[in-house]
């Protein structure tokens, strides 16, 4: 069993873990970097609005005439390339 020192909390704790045993901080840092990664934004990923229970009521109806203009968007965009692909030859 490898191990390793816990940069967060000065313990040992298992190496194969990409946690801490003790404080539960990741401990491997090429996994941080993986997962900061993955958190980032990606520009080609279709996004939708994220509507929150602790919204106000204007920022929900705001955001809920954003998300019909996106399916209404999307559904465009997908009839298009529907289209396109009949057409296309
Ligand atoms: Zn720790």
């Amino acid at each position: 069993m490898r191990k390793i020192k816990c940069e967060h909390c000065g313990l040992w704790t298992h190496g194969d873990r990409q946690t801490c045993n003790y404080c539960g901080e990741v401990t491997d840092e090429r996994y941080k970097q993986e997962v900061s990664k993955r958190n980032k934004i990606n520009p080609f990923e279709f996004r939708f609005v994220k509507i929150y229970a602790i919204d106000p009521w204007w920022l929900k109806s705001g955001k809920s005439f954003l998300y019909i203009a996106q399916l209404i968007f999307f559904a465009v965009v997908s009839v298009i390339v529907y289209l396109s692909s009949i057409f296309v030859h």
